[in-house]
């Protein structure tokens, strides 16, 4: 990535979270390393063990798709492992962000098949979906769940591991924002530490990096400067929730959206089931896909000759290739197609951004494209994806800086074990691990991919 490029990725602000203050989140029961949480969805104070001046042998960031799956795999392994494990998310409850991604979007089934989940049984989500009576919530052809069925399975999975939601006293999740993690090579058995945004602390002998792509939005560079232009209008789909545009009254305005990817494709059919009018502009003509890589990099063959790839660059390389600009299934396309409320424009490019009659009451925004002119554009939602580069994460800056982490495209070069080298038992999981575990490691089935690599350190630290 050029030095362009990487300004073009300007920081957007993520979904809220509903961090509170020390003083109001977090009242210490003196003598006693506890606190009161309040829970922001449930508003009901739970009692957690707090982590402060802790030393906790495994430390997962990240309470995500894959900080969960690593932990129920581990505690499904080694049930006795709670008493030496902890996973910290800054949101109160885990899958905090996967539930407001997909609700805000409207997206109704998950892209994947019924078999990659957060637990280790392939059947699960089937079973579930049977022993309910949910079946016709799996999708042809892949079984394909719907995001009800597998939120419903996730939390009855949380449950069973001791992860329920909201969090209990036995929990091993706590909400932490971690605001700087140091590795003290040399200092005794716990050499990680982890302070949060409240200044609290605790050591770790060990940490999983699960900290998803959420700080790595991508805009593209032309955007820039007219999302600082028209701040309310010009969104990166990461801030936009289907619905508020209902409530802006702006049915029968044109929306456009910007991109070629499922999320492009899912938020244009919501929009358009709403009764808003769409726009979807790419610069490519659009791809029909079901899965977003092809299914044989979760097979040994394909991750046997990406690992013998000893040029990191080149393996860089292979990810682009199989991962692209981004696909959409077969089902939402055909929906697409099929309804007069959206437009598609491939090929197409947005070359300026103006201000209609400044008399309106209600800005409204001008497109022009290489295919012409759009008026009257309420939105512009930008479904560009994510560029991951792991110099955006804040918490992260000094340790990259101080142990000189190598990075290849803002991707860090781990050992086959997932260990950022050079940091001793410092590991990644998700879209971080990607030039080790390959197209598929940022996605669901990645979880799976990762454990199995990671199995055996864990198991030697508890
Ligand atoms: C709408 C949508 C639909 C998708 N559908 C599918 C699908 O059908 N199949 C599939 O395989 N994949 C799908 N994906 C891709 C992928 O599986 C998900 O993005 C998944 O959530 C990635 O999990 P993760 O744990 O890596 O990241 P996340 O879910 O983003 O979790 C990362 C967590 O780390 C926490 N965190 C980060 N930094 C810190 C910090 N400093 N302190 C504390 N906490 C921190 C965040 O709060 C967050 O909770 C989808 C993605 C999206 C957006």
């Amino acid at each position: 990535m050029n030095s362009s490029q990487q300004s073009a990725i300007s920081s957007v602000p993520q979904v809220p979270h509903t961090r509170k203050p020390a003083a109001q989140s977090i009242e210490k029961i003196s003598g006693e390393s506890k606190a009161l949480l309040l829970t922001a969805d449930s508003r009901q104070p739970i009692v957690n063990n707090y982590l402060a001046h802790r030393n906790v042998p495994i430390t997962i960031i990240g309470g995500g798709i894959h900080g969960v799956s690593i932990a129920i795999r581990l505690l499904r392994d080694v049930p006795a492992a709670a008493k030496s494990l902890a996973i910290v998310d800054r949101h109160p409850q885990p899958l905090t962000q996967w539930r407001c991604k997909t609700e805000r979007q409207g997206m109704k089934f998950l892209r994947s098949p019924a078999v990659h989940h957060i637990t280790s049984d392939a059947l699960g989500i089937v079973e579930y979906a049977e022993r309910h009576n949910r079946t016709n919530e799996l999708a042809p052809p892949y079984s394909q769940p719907s995001t009800q069925l597998f939120w419903d399975f996730c939390n009855g999975a949380l449950a069973e591991s001791g992860l329920q939601i909201p969090p209990t006293k036995n929990s091993v999740y706590y909400q932490f924002d971690v605001a700087k993690l140091r590795w003290d090579k040399g200092a005794g058995r716990f050499p990680f530490r982890l302070i949060s945004t409240n200044s609290e602390g605790f050591r770790s002998r060990c940490v999983i990096l699960a900290i998803g792509t959420d700080d790595c939005a991508y805009v593209p560079p032309e955007f820039v400067q007219w999302r600082h232009q028209y701040p309310d209008q010009v969104l990166h789909a990461s801030e936009f929730t289907v619905g508020c545009e209902d409530k802006r009254g702006d049915k029968g305005n044109q929306i456009v959206i910007v991109g070629s990817g499922l999320t492009a494709g899912t938020l244009a059919k919501s929009l358009s089931e709403r009764g808003h009018n769409v726009a979807l502009i790419a610069r490519k003509q659009l791809k029909t896909e079901q899965f977003d890589f092809p299914p044989v990099w979760l097979g040994p063959k394909a991750l046997a000759e990406f690992a013998s790839e000893t040029d990191f660059q080149r393996r860089y390389e292979t990810i682009q290739q199989n991962r692209g600009e981004g696909s959409i299934t077969p089902d939402i396309m055909e929906a697409l197609l099929n309804t007069p409320k959206v437009d598609i424009y491939p090929e197409t490019r947005v070359h300026n951004i103006a201000t209609m009659d400044e008399c309106l009451p209600v800005q409204r925004l001008r497109v022009e494209t290489t295919h012409g002119v759009m008026t009257n554009v309420s939105r512009i939602i930008l479904a560009t994806g994510y560029r991951f580069n792991l110099r955006r994460y804040g918490f992260l800056t000094e340790l990259l800086t101080h142990h000189q982490v190598p990075l290849v495209c803002g991707h860090p070069r781990l050992d086959a074990d997932l260990q950022l080298h050079p940091i001793e038992n410092l590991f990644g999981s998700g879209t971080i691990a990607q030039l080790q575990v390959g197209p598929a490691s940022g996605n669901i089935a990645g979880a799976s991919l990762a454990y199995e690599r990671l199995r055996e350190k864990l198991l030697s630290h508890l």
